[in-house]
């Protein structure tokens, strides 16, 4: 937020900055980027950037104003983009889409991290080759995402024996969500996406709550049925507030290897729902045997096999999700004319 601004005599402008944390990791960014932009200013000559620190009382203040409950700070600071990708029932691809959709978008030179946060069902560990590993600690005590194929990686299933029953429940889960954000330490992304459980429950509610600058990609098959459920998960996200980005259709009909193509789960649902919701449908993925083995093996198929159809398929649609991200944080800042929310 910028506090103040002192357009001075000599050609020479002076900005304070209001951080909301004194170790802001992005002060640096701040710094150069409204240094950068009253430079360009005419008749501008220096530039003299200066930084203070709001007191709880301001940053209560900002949360009411930005309709937020937390700020991004810390952990999730250098995050430019979150997008949680939903469903509304299980068993419709989500997960197998997350970590393929991670892996094309680190193959399109952005820095990526996966969330599971299907804490009941988590499948990214082994998706990704990761079951048996854990995380570290850092000196600075944040959890260390593991890693794999570049793709930063957090998930409950590092953290407790495989198979076991996880009971999670009200305030545990929204602890243990809140860790998951706050205490892991994962740096500089371009994207954070989070694999959410399917439907409309506690999960999807508390990162809502968490995460309001967030959006949402809905997976569905191409079911009538599938698409009304579906559009469950989109009203929910949209009684919460949060944007919804795009539909991406999965299990869009299987050919054979003579050519043959087979509508198994029925065709147009995904464009159905996007139609409905007035977003893109980013991708119809077919079924390939390929992204089921792939999947199983630990090695998304978007890395093994890139020229695979249903890779095809999920790099076009992190290509949507590349152009839809709107510019970086940091550089649309801009302090001239800017509301200044403190004034209020
Ligand atoms: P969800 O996360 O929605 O529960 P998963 O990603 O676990 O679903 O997928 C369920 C199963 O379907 C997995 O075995 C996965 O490998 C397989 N699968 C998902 N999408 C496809 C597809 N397009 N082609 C072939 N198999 C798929």
């Amino acid at each position: 937020m910028v506090r103040t601004i002192d357009p001075g005599t000599d050609g020479t402008v002076g900005v304070t900055v209001t951080l909301t944390t004194a170790g802001c990791p992005i002060r640096g960014h701040f710094q150069s980027a409204v240094r950068d932009a009253v430079m360009s200013l005419d008749g501008v000559r220096a530039v003299n950037v200066s930084f203070d620190v709001m007191d709880d009382a301001q940053k209560a203040a900002l949360r009411q104003t930005l309709g937020r409950t937390e700020l991004p700070e810390g952990a999730l600071a250098r995050v430019q983009n979150i997008v949680c990708i939903g469903s509304g029932k299980g068993g419709v691809g989500k997960s197998t889409l997350t970590v393929n959709l991670a892996a094309a978008l680190a193959a399109e030179g952005r820095k990526v991290g996966v969330l599971d946060a299907d804490v009941w069902g988590y499948s990214i560990p082994r998706m990704l080759g990761l079951a048996a590993d854990r995380p570290a600690v850092s000196a600075e005590r944040k959890i260390v995402p593991l890693q794999a194929g570049g793709i930063s990686v957090m998930s409950i299933g590092f953290f407790v024996e495989e198979d076991a029953a996880v009971v999670w429940r009200g305030p545990m889960l929204h602890k243990a969500l809140k860790q998951f954000l706050e205490d892991v330490d994962w740096g500089e992304l371009d994207f954070l996406l989070i694999d959410l459980p399917p439907g409309t429950g506690d999960v999807s509610m508390t990162l809502a709550q968490l995460l309001p600058q967030a959006s949402f990609v809905i997976t569905t098959t191409p079911q009538a049925a599938a698409q009304r459920v579906a559009r469950r998960a989109a009203e929910m996200a949209h009684k919460v507030s949060l944007e919804i980005s795009g539909v991406i259709e999965n299990m869009t009909g299987f050919v054979t290897p003579d050519g043959e193509r087979y509508a198994i789960f029925g065709e147009g649902g995904g464009q159905a729902l996007a139609d409905e919701l007035d977003v893109p449908l980013l991708a119809k993925v077919p079924i390939t045997m390929a992204l089921r083995e792939q999947s199983d093996a630990g090695v998304p198929l978007v890395v093994h096999d890139p020229d695979d159809p249903a890779a095809q398929a999920i790099r076009l649609a992190a290509r949507g999700l590349i152009a839809l991200a709107p510019p970086p944080r940091v550089a649309e800042r801009q302090p001239v004319g800017m509301a200044l929310p403190m004034a209020g």
